[in-house]
């Protein structure tokens, strides 16, 4: 048999160190075989969606090294590698599974679906789906549909005993079915969820072994439901132990960078963070910490991976990425740093904002630091903003924080609509606002157009700044943080009537 992995990512937002790190293990795994390596491009999600965010995956994921047998750009015997491109493949099997009674046509309204979960979750029952729809005689149910009746189609879970969840790591887990909603599989827009989609494509690419985060682990029940519908072999699963933030959450851009853009940008060199990512949850028989890609397929076992919550410690990370620059030789290191910004791509953004500013061509010096900076060294008098207390600024900041991320673009533009807007929302003129903001960016009083820069630099190491500012303004509390919270609801509220009112 020939190992056939994948790595599966949504393409809704910016690539993941997450994923990079799963391919990682899917990778290694792959090739240590001998076998394939597949990358599936799972867009099921259409509102969240964006090529802009596959191409970036998939960049990062090039930059990582991590190339692949079979994709959407390359194809490959099993495509196409975009689910969005297999509609029909997922139409012609559902009917299986609705022939054989496995699924069934739920005509279910949002709003019945909606007062069901209110009255499961005030007799404080796990809410989900009551299995209505699925006593409709099949007769009926096709009827209706004949008749352009909207519906979805759903799984059938058993409501009683448990299923046996085999884990290459964990053994055999047991959950119990009544923790199981009956899935949708199909929308009424008789398109694929994930799960749906997700089974059939992993069979239909031959997939051996599925390496994956163990947030998946809870979907598996579902997934094991549909190969047996199918009568199809499932893969093997081994659900992967998630990164952790240091205080051991769940990894998440709150709290640490999660972006490659980010680490690609700060100068991280692609084999130091392949080299951590390795090191998370995995480790070289001779416990070296410092390894090559070449290394870690030779001796990649699954026996050696450990469930332990592995945490993504940027230190730590740091000081291997240390190990992997000062190795390289000058040349080596001229080319890397060429590539990483010293260019006349990366140089042609900065001048139109320098150049007005430039007397010599020293002036550069003074002018463009934060460009090819990653974190700034600020104190708390840098950011002192008369007029503003510091845990005021502190509050704004974290506001600020909040609008940008329900920006999904990020220019120029796009940044100076969320801050005038955020402006509005605290009742502060713009220029109030942007002072902080301005320090917390670039590190100075005065320096280059705030907007432009921050697209430059981009979003993570603009979201990485400002909560670095927070921070160096001293601690917050939990009660604080909740009373911001409250109040930015507030204020949101607030803002949208007197928006309302304006348009009236
Ligand atoms: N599309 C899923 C994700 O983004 C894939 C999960 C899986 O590997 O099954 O995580």
């Amino acid at each position: 048999m020939t190992v056939r992995t994948r790595i599966a990512p949504s393409p809704t937002g910016d690539p993941h160190v997450g994923t990079g790190y799963i391919a990682l293990f899917n990778y290694a795994f792959a090739k240590h075989h001998g076998g394939q390596f597949i990358l599936r491009i799972e867009d099921t999600d259409q509102l969240r969606s964006t090529r802009e965010s596959e191409e970036k995956i998939l960049q990062s994921l090039r930059w990582l090294g991590l190339d692949w047998d079979e994709g959407p750009d390359i194809g490959g015997p099993c495509g196409p590698y975009r689910q969005s491109e297999r509609s029909a493949i997922y139409a012609e099997l559902i009917k299986k599974l609705i022939d054989n009674g496995t699924a069934f046509p739920c005509f279910c309204t949002a709003e019945r679906l909606d007062n069901l979960r209110k009255e499961q979750l005030a007799r404080k029952e796990n809410p989900g789906y009551d299995g209505c729809c699925m006593h409709i005689p099949p007769e009926e149910a096709a009827k209706r549909i004949a008749a352009g009746e909207p519906h979805v189609i759903r799984l059938k879970v058993p409501r009683e005993g448990k299923c046996i969840v085999p884990d290459y790591l964990r053994g055999n887990v047991e959950i119990e079915w009544s923790q199981i909603d009956m899935q949708v599989l199909m929308k009424t827009d008789g398109l694929p969820t994930y799960h749906f989609a997700n089974v059939v494509d992993d069979h239909l690419m031959g997939i051996t072994h599925v390496l994956r985060g163990e947030e998946w682990i809870s979907s598996a029940p579902k997934h094991l439901l549909l190969y047996k519908a199918f009568g199809w072999e499932p893969p093997v699963f081994c659900h992967l132990p998630l990164l952790r933030n240091p205080d051991k959450s769940k990894l998440s851009k709150r709290k640490n960078p999660t972006s490659m853009l980010y680490y690609e940008r700060i100068g991280i060199l692609p084999e130091g963070l392949l080299n951590y990512l390795g090191r998370m949850a995995w480790s070289m028989p001779d416990d070296r910490e410092k390894f090559t890609l070449q290394e870690m397929i030779d001796h990649f076992t699954l026996d050696r991976i450990s469930m332990g919550g592995p945490v993504f410690d940027l230190d730590k990370l740091n000081w291997l990425n240390g190990l992997w620059v000062r190795e390289l030789t000058e040349d080596q290191f001229a080319e890397r740093v060429a590539k990483w910004a010293i260019n006349s791509e990366f140089l042609r953004k900065i001048i139109p904002l320098v150049q007005v500013r430039t007397e010599k061509l020293s002036d550069l010096g003074n002018l463009t630091p934060h460009f090819f900076q990653g974190l700034l060294n600020l104190t708390p008098e840098q950011l002192a903003v008369k007029k503003l207390e510091p845990q005021e600024m502190q509050r704004l900041l974290t506001v600020i924080l909040w609008e940008l991320e329900k920006e999904p673009a990020w220019n120029t533009a796009t940044i100076e609509n969320v801050l005038k807007n955020t402006a509005e929302l605290c009742h502060l003129k713009l220029r109030e606002l942007l002072a902080p903001l301005f320090v917390a960016i670039t590190g100075k009083a005065v320096s280059t157009p705030l907007y432009q820069t921050m697209e430059i630099i981009g979003r993570d190491i603009s979201r990485a700044r400002i909560r670095q500012a927070i921070d160096t303004l001293g601690p917050i509390s939990k009660k604080t943080e909740k009373e911001w919270e409250k109040r930015y609801a507030q204020d949101l509220k607030d803002y949208a009537e007197a928006k309302k009112g304006e348009q009236a």
